[in-house]
C-alpha cells in the first residue's frame, strides 16, 4: 500500500503569508497513487447505494468525478458564482474577510437521493458547510462528507458534525 502523504507537497506562504498550502498535483501525476486514493475512498463507504457525488470547485472535481464513476453515481459540480449556465440554487458563507457564494444546478439532486460530498481539503469547514446546506435544501440525503486531506487543528469537522466526516490524510 502506498503512503499517500509522500505525494502531497507543502508550499509555505501560498496563496498568502502564513498559509501552508497542501498541493495535491504530485499525487495527480502518479496513476498508481491515484488508483490507490480512489480505492481508499471506496473503502470508507459501506454498501449503501450512492446516487450522486458532489465535488466542490475546483480541486474537488478531480477525485469527485473518479469516485462517481467507480460508484456508478452521477457527478455534480458545486461552483463559484456565475460559472453554471442553467437555473441555480446559491448559498453564501462567511470567509475570514467578507463572504463567498457557492452555486449548484437546480436539477442536479432529487429529493431523497443519497449523496456524498467531496473536496480535496477540509480546513475551517465553512465551504463544506455551505455545500451541505445546498444539498439538504434540495432534499439530498448526505451519506458522507469525504476529503483527501483534513487540517485537524482547524476543527472543520465540528461545522459539519451532524454528518459522517471521513478523510484519508490528517495533518
Ligand atoms: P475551508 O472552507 O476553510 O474548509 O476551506 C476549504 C477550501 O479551501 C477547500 O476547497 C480547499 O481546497 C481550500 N483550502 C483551504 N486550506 C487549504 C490548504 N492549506 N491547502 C490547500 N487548499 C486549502
Amino acid at each position: 500500500m502506498k503512503n499517500l502523504k509522500e505525494y502531497i507537497r507543502e508550499i509555505s506562504d501560498f496563496p498568502s503569508e502564513g498559509i501552508k498550502y497542501k498541493d495535491i498535483t504530485p499525487l495527480l501525476l502518479d496513476p498508481e497513487a491515484v488508483q490507490e486514493t480512489v480505492a481508499q475512498f471506496i473503502k470508507l463507504l459501506g454498501d449503501v447505494k450512492i446516487d450522486k457525488v458532489v465535488g466542490i470547485e475546483s480541486r474537488g472535481f478531480f477525485f469527485g468525478m473518479l469516485l462517481a464513476e467507480k460508484l456508478k453515481a452521477g457527478f455534480v459540480p458545486i461552483r463559484k458564482p456565475g460559472k453554471l449556465p442553467y437555473k441555480i440554487h446559491a448559498e453564501s458563507y462567511k470567509l475570514e474577510y467578507g463572504t463567498d457564494i457557492l452555486e449548484i444546478h437546480q436539477d442536479a439532486i432529487k429529493p431523497g437521493e443519497n449523496v456524498i460530498l467531496h473536496d480535496d481539503v477540509l480546513a475551517t469547514g465553512g465551504t463544506a458547510k455551505a455545500a451541505c446546506s445546498l444539498i439538504e435544501k434540495m432534499g439530498g440525503n448526505i451519506i458522507q462528507c469525504n476529503f483527501l486531506i483534513e487540517l485537524g487543528f482547524l476543527n472543520g469537522r465540528e461545522k459539519i458534525a451532524e454528518h459522517e466526516v471521513r478523510s484519508l490524510l490528517s495533518y
